[in-house]
């Protein structure tokens, strides 16, 4: 059932199995599968089924750190959220991506690559992949474009894309026939609400076009984003000034996007060779569009101390502009008048890192909720790295196929290099094994609130550098299956087994 909050009355109180905070990406994913697996579900969703100004401005924020678009631009407050933005990039993120890394200070999930994999195909199936498959190698290959070798230190990876799905359209039918999953828009939720005492939420409170309203379930669903996601964490403070599931002090902090440098070097390539295949718009698999990207193999990370990073060969530059400005030796390196030259794009990890967060404000918006600052931060150590990595991938493409690189990224300009983000905002409720250290479990269940479960990319405590979405869908995927199963005894908590691996040496036990 689709309907609108303004049906309800003032206070109105709802009851659910699953009360989901956020139509979007994550709460739909959510809420489709608890559906069809035979749970009641309400989905709250601040916006209405179409985007409107006076929503959006319920996104309006402040940034002190590296700016990014404004916070309203980043993402759309309607049924379906951010999907209406998305550019439907897709890659699993990898093995190493779970793992500790000596050279990643706060890296590695309670979970491995295994628990998420059973995941991924439905996840593909949701954003309408088709039924295609990830493996750069075998794709150059039966496209005959063998071009570069995946050789060393260097591999080529694979996105493929998405229509790009848009939720709110795409499952809006599905959704409204469904007798399980009640959706309501405009209906914002505004104060989770935590008893003294209790480790359980007892209701969610919200308002709507025609008034307050509380919604009473056996357990909550926080999918409302990355920054929104801490936001009513953090102004939820009835029992503690540091809001709700945030013994850790986690809450907001270790924000991640994925920064992209552009232009970072310049390729020349023979005019003969074909580089279709890194090329976007001119690779295609059975399912649809994909394009290779260069990559560095973990060794090749660990030993330059990197975070991971992709290298897509970007827009084509005229020969006589590519050459302008360069000393004779740097034009007569870069194949002269005779090569094909193309600018280097890098999307990039970040390390995690608490000074990178979200914090609440005095001010306040139309609803009350006290409005964000977004202080995106990224280390010196990691701008210095991918300065590292754009060389070493330089000198690895070069030793093949006749290329030429010429770096503009360089440990001298990595410094204020601009960094742009993706409109990718995770790890403000990272996922560890350690209550003090991180807010939710390898099951997305908060630490410190018994029936309270984050999804969306808030939860990942280190993002890989391949675009989250994918990802999301299919944690939140696992998140209805483990719903799906009945709720443990509320308040009655046992000690939690340690999942996976400890947490990473060196990982300060207080808070950070
Ligand atoms: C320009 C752009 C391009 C992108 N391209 C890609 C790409 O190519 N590939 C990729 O993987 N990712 C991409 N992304 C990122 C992608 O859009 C996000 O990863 C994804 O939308 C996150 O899903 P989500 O469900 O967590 O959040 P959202 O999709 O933002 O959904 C959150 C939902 O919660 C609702 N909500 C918020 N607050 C409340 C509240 N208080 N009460 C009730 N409801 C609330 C919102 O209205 C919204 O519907 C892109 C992002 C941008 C901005």
């Amino acid at each position: 059932m689709l309907r609108d909050a303004n049906e309800l009355s003032d206070g109105a109180t709802l009851e659910a199995e699953v009360c989901v905070v956020g139509g979007g990406i994550a709460g739909i994913t959510i809420a489709r599968a608890l559906g069809a697996a035979g749970v009641r579900v309400v989905v709250l969703e601040a916006g209405g089924v179409a985007r409107s100004d006076e929503s959006q401005a319920l996104y309006r924020g402040h940034m002190s750190g590296i700016s990014t678009w404004a916070l309203e631009d980043l993402r759309v407050r309607r049924l379906g959220g951010t999907s209406d933005h998305w550019a439907g990039w897709c890659m699993p993120l990898q093995e190493e991506d779970f793992l500790p890394r000596a050279h990643i200070p706060h890296s590695g999930w309670p979970i491995s690559l295994r628990d998420v994999a059973p995941y991924y195909r439905p996840a593909e199936a949701v954003v309408e992949l088709g039924e295609g498959h990830f493996d750069a190698v075998k794709a150059k290959h039966d496209e005959s474009r063998p071009s570069f070798a995946s050789r060393g230190a260097l591999e080529t990876r694979m996105f493929r894309f998405s229509p790009p799905t848009r939720f709110g359209e795409r499952y809006r039918a599905e959704l409204e026939r469904s007798e399980r999953v009640d959706v309501i828009t405009h209906a914002a939720v505004t104060h989770l609400a935590l008893e003294r005492g209790s480790r359980a939420l007892a209701r969610v409170e919200g308002k709507g076009p025609s008034g307050a309203f509380v919604v009473e379930a056996n357990r909550y669903v926080l999918a409302a984003g990355g920054i929104e996601n801490p936001r009513l964490l953090l102004a939820s403070r009835d029992v503690s000034p540091d809001g709700v599931a945030n013994g850790s002090g986690a809450v907001g902090r270790y924000f991640m996007d994925h920064p992209h440098l552009y232009d970072a070097g310049r390729i020349a390539l023979p005019r003969d060779l074909d580089v279709g295949f890194y090329r976007r718009g001119t690779s295609r698999g059975m399912d649809g569009e994909r394009i290779g990207v260069f990559a560095l193999t973990s060794r090749g990370r660990e030993e330059l101390s990197c975070p991971d990073l992709t290298v897509e060969v970007g827009a084509e530059a005229d020969p006589e502009e590519a050459l302008q400005g360069l000393s004779a030796s740097d034009a007569a390196r870069l194949l002269g008048a005779k090569a094909r030259h193309f600018r280097l794009d890098v999307r990039a990890e970040q390390s995690p890192d608490p000074r990178s967060r979200i914090t609440l404000q005095q001010e306040r918006d139309a609803l009350g909720l006290p409005k964000v600052d977004l202080h995106w931060f990224v280390r010196d150590e990691d701008r210095a790295a991918y300065a590292r990595a754009v060389g070493r991938l330089g000198a690895l493409l070069t030793v093949q196929r006749e290329a030429r690189v010429l770096q503009q990224l360089t440990p001298d300009t990595a410094r204020t290099w601009p960094l742009l983000p993706g409109g990718h905002h995770m790890g403000t409720t990272r996922m560890g094994s350690s209550s003090a250290t991180s807010v939710v479990n390898a099951d997305c269940r908060a630490h410190d609130v018994d029936n309270l479960y984050l999804a969306g990319s808030s939860v990942f405590p280190t993002g890989g550098s391949a675009n989250p979405t994918l990802t999301i869908v299919a944690l939140a995927l696992r998140l209805a299956d483990h719903l799906a199963t009945p709720p443990p005894e509320v308040g009655s908590r046992t000690a939690e087994e340690p999942v996976g691996p400890a947490v990473p040496p060196g990982e300060p036990e207080a808070r950070p």
